[in-house]
C-alpha cells in the first residue's frame, strides 16, 4: 500500500498557487473549516453522509460473502413479538444512554481549555466508525489483515515526520502514552543491559566478539569491565546483538542468553550473579527525567521493578525546559558514584506548560558524556504531547522549513515583549528527535483522534527483539504476509488492540498530512489562538486584582495565576486561584461554568529552577515560603488551546470571555472569601 501523501489536498491542486502566499492561506483555512464537526454540528450532514456510506459498505460486504448461505434473521422473525420488545428495549435504553451522555463534557466547544482535548477530525471519527463495525484485532495479521498494515504505514508516517530513516526504523500504536512510554523503557533497560547478558553467553560458548566501547574504540567483548558492558551505546549493542547470533546455533544462543538476561532472571537473581561474576552487583541503574516529567514515569519504574527510588529529576530552566547543564553535572555525579543510566527522558511538550526540552543540546549533552567520561544511555523524547507540532516544520515537499518561514505563514502581528514563534531553538529541538532512540507521541491529544490511540517509535528497529515472546499460536504462517513484521503481538507490551484506531489515524493522516498543509496548519491555528489568549491576558485591566503570566509558551498551553494588593501570602494567593479554578471547571457536580480550565501546582524540588521569577513578579512570598509549603506548592491556573478556530477573526470572540470570565470568578472568589 502507497502512503504517499494525497496530492488532492487543497493548495497542490489549485494551479499557480505556489508563491501565492495568500492564496494557500487561503486553501488552508477553507480546508480547516470541512476537517472537524464543527461547534454548532455545522458539518453534522457531511459526517452523517460519510458514516451512511461506511455502514451501507459493510452490509454489502456481508451480502456478498457466501450470499448462498441464504437468511439467519428473517422479515417475518422481525414481526414478532419477541423481536419488537427487543427492539423497544434496545431503543429505549438507548435513549436513556444518549441522555446521559449530554452530560459529558464539552470538548468541541472554544469554551473549553481544560486538558489536552478538543473534538476529533471528521476522517477519524468516519475511519474508527467503517473499521470498527469490521472489529480487527492488531495483535496478529490473521485478526486484521487490512488494519496491521495501516498501523505500520501510520507508525513510518510519524517516523518521516521525525526524520527517522525510513526501514532501520520501526514503530507501533498503543493505547495511549503511558503505554507507550513503558514499553520504551522496558526496550531501553533491555538493551542497555543485554552486553553483560552477551557477555556471559559470550564466555559460556567460547565466542570472540568484538563491540564498540562508549567512546567509540573497539575491544574484544570478553575483555571489557563491567562498567564499560552497561555503557555500549544502544546502537552498538544491537550489533552487538546480531554478531552474537551469527557465532553459534541459535537454540545454543537462544539458552545461553536466557541464563545471564535480566529479564529471564528477574532482579533479585540477576544482582546475585553479578556479584559472583564481577565481585560487584553494580549500584541500581537510574532513569534521569526532566522534572516537568508526566506522572506516568512514576508508574513505569515501579511497574519494571527498577524503583520509584531509581528516578532521578534533572531541573527544568525558567522556561520549564530540562536544563541540559544540570543534566551533564547529574550525569557527572552518578558517574563518579558508578551509577550505571538506564535512560533519559526529555519531554517535548510538557503536559502543564507545552514547553519543548532543548532536545538538541540534551544530545550534545550526551555525546559529550560519552565521549569524556565513557558512559551512555538510552534517549528518549516523551512528545505524547507536542509530538504533532513536528509537522510545523515539514514543507508539502518533505523538506524542512526555517523558522522565519513558518512565522511568515503563520503571519502573527509581531510584539515587543513576546518572542516571535516559532524560535530557531523550537525548530533546532524539533529536528533533533531524529537523533533520539526512541519517541512516544499520542494520536489522541494533538492529533485529534478519538480515544484510544498513542504510538511509540525506535529509530532503531531491531531493539523490538529484545522484548520479543513468541507465543506458539501467533507464529507465522507462510503465505499469510509472511513477513514477522506483520505479528505485531510478538514484539509489543499489549496483546489485543484496535485495528480500528489504526484505521483512525491512517484516514486522519490522508486527509491532513504530517506537515504544513495538514497537522502543521492545525498547530499552527492552536498556536496562533494561544498566543492571542495571550496577549489579551495581558493587555486587559484585572482591576483590582493583578494577573501573572508565566512566559509565552512553547505550543499552546496559556499558564497564568492572579493576585490582589492585600495578600501578603503565598496561601491567600492559592486561595484565590483554587477558588477561580473551582469556578470554572467541572471538578464539582452539576457545575456550568461558562470556560473550563485546569490548574496545577509548581511544587519543590521540580520547579525550584523556574519559580523564583514567578515569585518575584507575584511580589508575594518568597522562597522559602514557597519551599515551607511542600506539596501545595503554587496553585497555577492553565488554559490548553486546542481549538484551531480561537484566533478566526469572525465567529464567537472567545478570547475576550474568557478573560471577562476569568475577571468576574475571581471576583466572586473574593466576594465568597468575605474579603
Ligand atoms: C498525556 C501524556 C502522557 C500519558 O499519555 P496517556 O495517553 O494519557 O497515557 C505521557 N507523557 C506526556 C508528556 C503526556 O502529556
Amino acid at each position: 500500500m502507497p502512503d504517499s501523501t494525497p496530492d488532492s489536498t487543497p493548495d497542490s491542486r489549485s494551479p499557480g498557487s505556489t508563491g501565492a502566499g495568500s492564496d494557500r492561506s487561503r486553501n488552508r483555512s477553507d480546508a480547516l473549516r470541512a476537517w472537524f464537526l464543527g461547534p454548532r454540528g455545522e458539518n453534522a450532514e457531511l459526517l452523517e453522509r460519510l458514516l451512511t456510506e461506511a455502514l451501507r459498505d459493510h452490509v454489502f460486504w456481508r451480502r456478498n460473502h457466501h450470499p448462498e448461505d441464504g437468511f439467519t434473521i428473517r422479515e417475518t422473525d422481525k414481526r414478532r413479538p419477541g423481536y419488537d420488545n427487543a427492539v423497544a428495549t434496545l431503543t429505549q435504553e438507548l435513549m436513556g444512554l444518549l441522555a446521559e451522555l449530554k452530560r459529558g463534557v464539552p470538548f468541541f466547544s472554544g469554551r473549553y481549555k481544560g486538558h489536552m482535548a478538543f473534538e476529533q477530525t471528521i476522517a477519524s471519527q468516519v475511519g474508527y466508525f467503517a473499521a470498527m463495525l469490521y472489529n480487527p484485532n492488531n495483535v496478529a495479521i490473521e485478526a486484521s489483515p487490512v488494519t496491521t498494515r495501516l498501523e505500520l504505514e501510520v507508525a513510518a508516517q510519524l517516523a518521516r515526520m521525525v526524520g527517522y530513516e525510513r526501514g532501520a526504523s520501526w514503530g507501533h500504536l498503543t493505547s495511549g502514552g503511558t503505554v507507550a512510554n513503558f514499553e520504551a523503557l522496558w526496550v531501553a533497560r533491555n538493551v542497555i543491559y543485554f552486553p553483560l547478558a552477551a557477555r556471559g553467553a559470550a564466555d559460556e560458548l567460547a565466542l570472540d566478539l568484538e563491540v564498540e566501547r562508549a567512546d567509540g574504540s573497539r575491544a574484544p567483548l570478553r575483555s571489557l569491565e563491567l562498567r564499560e558492558l552497561v555503557n555500549v551505546h544502544p546502537e552498538a549493542a544491537m550489533d552487538l546483538w546480531e554478531a552474537l547470533w551469527t557465532g553459534a546455533p541459535r537454540a545454543e544462543v537462544h539458552t545461553a542468553l536466557q541464563e545471564h538476561s535480566l529479564q529471564h532472571l528477574g532482579y533479585q537473581e540477576y544482582v546475585a550473579r553479578l556479584d559472583r561474576a564481577f565481585g560487584d552487583p553494580l549500584p541500581p541503574s537510574v532513569v534521569l527525567v526532566a522534572a516537568t516529567a508526566h506522572y506516568s514515569w512514576e508508574k513505569i519504574v515501579r511497574a519494571l521493578g527498577i524503583g520509584s527510588n531509581q528516578l532521578v529529576f534533572i531541573p527544568v530552566d525558567d522556561r520549564y525546559r530540562l536544563d541540559p547543564d544540570a543534566l551533564w553535572e547529574t550525569i557527572q555525579e552518578l558517574t563518579a558514584r558508578n551509577v550505571p543510566i538506564l535512560a533519559c527522558i526529555s519531554v517535548c511538550g510538557t503536559t502543564e506548560e507545552s514547553a519543548v526540552d532543548r532536545l538538541d543540546r540534551v544530545l550534545e549533552v550526551r555525546e559529550r558524556a560519552r565521549r569524556e567520561l565513557g558512559v551512555t544511555f538510552h534517549l528518549h523524547s516523551d512528545a505524547c504531547y507536542g509530538g504533532y507540532a513536528a509537522s510545523v516544520i515539514r514543507g508539502a515537499d518533505g523538506g524542512l522549513r526555517s523558522a522565519e518561514e513558518i512565522r511568515d505563514s503563520i503571519g502573527l502581528d509581531p510584539d515587543p515583549d513576546i518572542e516571535a514563534w516559532p524560535t530557531p531553538g523550537w525548530v533546532k529541538s524539533m529536528e533533533a528527535l531524529s537523533g533520539a532512540d526512541s519517541i512516544t507521541i499520542d494520536p489522541h491529544k494533538l492529533g485529534y483522534i478519538p480515544y484510544p490511540a498513542g504510538a511509540i517509535l525506535f529509530r532503531d528497529k531491531r531493539a523490538r527483539e529484545l522484548v520479543a515472546v513468541d507465543p506458539p499460536y501467533l507464529l507465522p504462517t507462510q503465505g499469510l504476509g509472511s513477513s514477522e513484521d506483520l505479528f505485531l503481538g510478538r514484539f509489543i507490551f499489549e496483546g489485543s488492540k484496535p485495528g480500528a484506531a489504526a484505521a483512525s489515524v491512517w484516514l486522519s493522516h490522508k486527509v491532513l498530512p504530517l506537515d504544513e498543509r495538514g497537522y502543521g496548519h492545525l498547530v499552527e491555528r492552536t498556536v496562533a489562538g494561544a498566543r492571542q489568549l495571550y496577549r489579551a491576558l495581558r493587555d486587559t485591566s484585572m482591576d483590582p486584582f493583578r494577573l501573572v503570566l508565566l512566559p509565552e509558551p512553547d505550543i499552546n498551553i496559556v499558564c497564568f495565576l492572579l493576585t490582589h494588593p492585600a495578600f501578603r501570602t503565598i496561601e491567600e494567593v492559592n486561595r484565590l486561584n483554587e477558588g477561580i479554578y473551582a469556578r470554572m471547571s467541572l471538578s464539582e457536580p452539576g457545575a456550568q461554568p461558562d470556560y473550563i480550565i485546569t490548574r496545577t501546582r509548581f511544587q519543590t524540588p521540580m520547579y525550584d529552577g523556574a519559580v523564583e521569577p514567578v515569585l518575584e513578579r507575584l511580589g508575594v512570598g518568597s522562597v522559602e515560603e514557597w519551599e515551607r509549603s511542600g506539596p501545595e506548592g503554587l496553585v497555577i491556573l492553565r488554559a490548553t488551546v486546542m481549538d484551531p478556530f480561537l484566533a478566526d477573526e469572525d465567529g464567537p470572540d472567545h478570547t475576550s470571555g474568557f478573560v471577562a470570565s476569568v475577571l468576574e470568578e475571581a471576583r466572586r472568589t473574593l466576594a465568597g472569601s468575605g474579603r
